[in-house]
């Protein structure tokens, strides 16, 4: 092959490895980790026999190393990488000089502490951070009765770290309202204005999982070290580690010690600290020590404050008549608000000529208005007698022990429905089946393998879905 060609083979390689590593990821955890980590990836070529990712920055080596390397070198072999080149991962400082480094994720620990005050700047990057969203910030973020008082409490919190009552912020609300983005904005203020603090930005998921592996690894001092440098914890999702006792119990510690040393603490979660079911007392007692406040759904005023500030960024001019017509159908989240806005955009970027009318624009949301009349989170019992229904058996057939089957494919798709349309974790749908976790993700992944070959069950599902007022691309 030609240079150019050869190039542009591995150019084709390179995206459709990326494109298959985003389709593994089953959760709507991984999904969001995925959309952060990908657009890290600023260089990639092949070496020898190395096929060499470039991230901008030492620790984010150090912390996706372990977490990306494989699943990435699999999704590249899948995609037509010859199998002895390997994948790894090193800092590129240039465009086209490589800064190649060994990935360690002992790194960090294995430092003297003399070297670690020197590189202060990485320390600031925490090995266990997730890179915030860029767009997160103050500036970027619309303010309205239904979140004013959630977006003061965060600007004393980002002015003064540590230094305020509000210790810690929490900060509940529906999902989509902006509470990442609040807690991220925190984040990139305290970053912006000092040399020396350390942000961490996790999830409770993350978090519980980077616990799992110290235990798995003997490595739990390390673990606890490495949440004793940071000065402020913006710990996102906190409801996912609901009824997880023994991490709940090294995050009181945790918890304790940092609030001790006055350093900051922000948590977000879906509901009130009083209505975080399977939490211990005490941990709620803690959340409940500082400040907590609610982000509401935005009224109407707001929606239309939200769509006129987001409309601004795309520097397309859209007719207030159509962005009042947004504001006043598409009510449940900003999310969804920012989905209906970027359908009237791309429309507006592929159709020059023709003027956006209000017809057009109804059209163009036909679905999103009609989904807005539906949305609801489906709770796990809903899926399960929707889908027992369907299959002539009882909610008890499902839950109970027995594996004829009749049985084993409305149990097994319940559970994948479960996994898909609920924002339940996995643990919780387990406890609801009354099944391990093992079993749950074994019956999820076993669906989705069957729905690949048998059309049958696939129209099945889309039935119970109809039923159920949603549709196939809901899930996919
Ligand atoms: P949550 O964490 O509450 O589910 P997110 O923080 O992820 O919600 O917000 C969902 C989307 O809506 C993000 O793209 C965010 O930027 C946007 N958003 C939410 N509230 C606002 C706001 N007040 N101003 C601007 N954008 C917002
Ligand atoms: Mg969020």
């Amino acid at each position: 092959m030609a240079e150019n060609d050869l190039q542009q083979h591995y150019e084709n390689l390179w995206q459709k490895g990326i494109s298959l590593l985003r389709e593994v990821v089953t959760t709507e955890e991984e999904r969001s980790q995925m959309e952060r980590y990908v657009p890290l990836f600023t260089y990639h070529a092949i070496e020898g026999k190395e096929f060499i990712v470039g991230l901008a920055e030492q620790f984010q080596v150090d912390w996706l190393s372990p977490k990306l390397v494989l699943p990435l070198e699999r999704a590249l072999h899948s995609a037509g990488l010859p199998e002895e080149i390997h994948v790894r991962f090193a800092v590129k400082e240039q465009q086209g000089n490589l800064k190649i480094s060994t990935p360690s994720p002992e790194l960090a620990r294995a430092r003297s502490p003399e070297a670690q005050r020197v590189d202060s700047h990485q320390l600031r990057g925490m090995p266990s951070t997730m890179p915030l969203h860029e767009n997160y910030t103050f500036e970027n973020f619309v303010r309205g009765p239904s979140n004013s008082f959630a977006h003061a409490a965060a600007i004393a919190v980002a002015k003064g770290p540590g230094r305020t009552s509000y210790n810690p912020l929490f900060i509940y609300g529906g999902t989509g309202l902006g509470k990442t983005h609040l807690m991220e904005a925190i984040g990139h203020y305290v970053l912006d204005h000092s040399q020396s603090t350390s942000v961490c930005f996790i999830t409770s998921e993350t978090f519980l999982n980077e616990y799992v592996n110290a235990i798995q690894n003997n490595s739990l001092p390390a673990f606890r070290e490495q949440y004793r440098k940071v000065d402020v914890l913006l710990m996102d999702d906190v409801q996912f580690i609901a009824g997880k006792e023994k991490v709940q119990e090294e995050f009181f510690w945790m918890f304790n010690s940092l609030i001790l040393y006055h350093k900051q603490i922000v948590l977000t979660s879906d509901v009130s600290p009083k209505n975080l079911n399977r939490f211990e007392e005490r941990l709620i007692g803690r959340f409940q020590q500082g400040m907590v406040v609610e982000i509401e759904s935005p009224s109407y005023e707001t929606r239309l404050a939200i769509l006129k500030f987001k409309a601004q960024a795309t520097q397309k001019i859209i007719p207030e008549e159509i962005l009042k017509f947004i504001a006043e159908n598409i009510r449940s989240h900003v999310r969804a608000i920012e989905g209906a806005l970027s359908r009237i955009v791309t429309f507006m970027s592929m159709q020059d000529d023709i003027p956006l009318s209000i017809d057009i624009a109804k059209n163009l949301l036909r679905d999103l208005i009609e989904e807005e009349k539906t949305i609801k989170d489906l709770s796990i019992s809903d899926i399960m007698n929707t889908v027992a229904n369907f299959y002539g058996v009882t909610r008890d057939d499902i839950l109970s022990p027995q594996r004829t089957q009749t049985l084993v494919t409305p149990r097994q798709l319940a559970m994948y429905l479960s996994r898909k349309l609920t924002t339940r974790s996995l643990q919780e749908i387990a406890d609801e089946f009354k099944k391990t976790h093992a079993t749950v993700l074994h019956g999820a992944q076993t669906i989705q393998k069957r729905l690949d070959v048998e059309p049958e069950l696939k129209k099945s599902m889309e039935d119970i879905l109809s039923q159920m007022g949603r549709k196939a691309s809901d899930i996919l």
